[in-house]
């Protein structure tokens, strides 16, 4: 069972149903990834499963394998053409309440473009 129900009223729901506007940046099958709306870095892209899965475990333990394939495929090719592959970058995968999570749709983050802060303060 799901620790989770999935909302489809979520705003990346809302975005894959073509109902809000989004910078695309890729899409395949499987996969939509966009420029975050509140950059946290010169590179600042979110990468969603199409499917309705709320978190990173939720996508892991349930998706197929194609689209698990097809979603760190995508991870790769958009950090690539992004151009942030040399210099380095960050993924992140906020999940539920102790993680900050806002938007209940598996999104990874993909940061770069200057060099980071560390991850978590004092470390
Ligand atoms: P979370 O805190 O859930 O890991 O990250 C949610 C991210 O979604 C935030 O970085 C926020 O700026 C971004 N975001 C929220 N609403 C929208 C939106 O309508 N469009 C886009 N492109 N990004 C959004």
């Amino acid at each position: 069972m799901a620790v989770q129900p999935y909302d489809p009223e979520n705003i990346f729901a809302k975005i894959l149903r073509g109902e809000i506007p989004c910078t695309k940046v890729y899409e395949d099958d499987h996969v939509l990834a966009f420029n975050d709306i509140a950059p946290q870095a010169p590179t600042h892209v979110l990468v969603i499963p199409k499917g309705s899965y709320t978190s990173y475990d939720d996508f892991a333990l349930n998706a197929s394998d194609a689209e698990i394939v097809a979603y760190t495929r995508a991870i790769g090719k958009i950090s690539k053409e992004a151009g942030v592959v040399e210099d380095g970058y960050r993924l992140i995968a906020n999940t539920r309440e102790h993680g900050r999570q806002d938007v209940p749709h598996l999104h990874v983050h993909i940061l770069g473009g200057e060099k980071l802060p560390r991850m978590l303060p004092g470390a």
